[in-house]
């Protein structure tokens, strides 16, 4: 089964009222590559307003969602909630939020859980530190997020898979395409190895740090590299070159 290339924008913790509308409007005046899955992640203040006014061939991702039904836990959105507005992901594990805020690969793992099993697909990134890859531990690292994952994932038919190397986040330092390449067919492996060859064949592994409309084009071409997560690219015009890279 091919798997949809796929391009997700996540547009951090930027943006205003104004500003996101402006993007709403220009991806809803684009013409798209109907071969490609889209999914947008405002913060969490305009998932609604972006839910309500953007085409519906483009879904809604959350930035985070939280492991428990509802309660005291203040600050956090739960996934009946999202499923409630009609948003039907989520990302989770970023590394702005493992590193900043201290989210473990075991917290990650049980948002995850959590997340599927109340209906809300999941963006799960992994990647690792500029002196994990200087060290050459960027396998080792990135298996172990993914074994961590394993030990609380039984349907990865709702996850797809982003590999983000936490030096190539927001620096303009984009991963060659060699690079990218190898990390992408070692997680391959790893689910072959680990999981099974269904899940290898059909979960999508996207490439995220530093992507933008002029580098897109050749990482689109690698053979493991299914789409991208894309950040500061995401809020600009320039983000409909990206989702239409494969037509280019
Ligand atoms: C991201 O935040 O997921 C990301 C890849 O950011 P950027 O494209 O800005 O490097």
């Amino acid at each position: 089964m091919a798997r949809k290339f796929f391009v997700g924008g996540n547009f951090k913790m930027n943006g205003t009222v104004s500003s996101i509308k402006e993007i709403v409007s220009n991806l809803n005046n684009a013409t798209l590559d109907p071969e490609v899955e889209v999914v947008v992640a405002p913060p969490a203040l305009y998932l609604l307003l972006v839910r309500d006014t953007l085409r519906k061939d483009i879904e809604v991702a959350a930035q985070n969602a939280y492991d428990k039904p509802c309660g005291a836990y203040t600050g956090e959105i739960s996934v009946s909630q999202l499923k409630d507005a009609g948003i039907n992901w989520t990302i989770l594990g970023h590394s702005e939020r493992r590193t900043l805020l201290g989210e473990s690969d075991a917290v990650v793992s049980s948002k995850t859980k959590f997340a599927t099993d109340g209906g809300i697909s999941v963006i799960w990134c992994c990647g690792e530190s500029l002196a994990e890859r200087e060290a050459g531990k960027t396998i080792d690292v990135v298996s172990s997020q993914l074994a961590a994952l394993k030990a609380q994932t039984e349907d990865w038919s709702n996850i797809v898979i982003a590999y983000e190397p936490i030096w190539a986040i927001g620096t303009g330092k984009v991963a060659t395409t060699e690079q990218a390449q190898e990390v992408h067919a070692a997680l391959r492996g790893w689910l072959r190895k680990e999981v099974s060859d269904k899940v290898a064949d059909e979960t999508r592994i996207l490439y995220g740090g530093s992507v933008n409309e002029k580098n897109c084009g050749e990482l689109s071409k690698q053979p493991d590299i299914d789409g991208f997560l894309v950040g500061g690219a995401s809020l600009k015009p320039a983000f409909v070159d990206i989702i239409n890279c494969k037509k280019q």
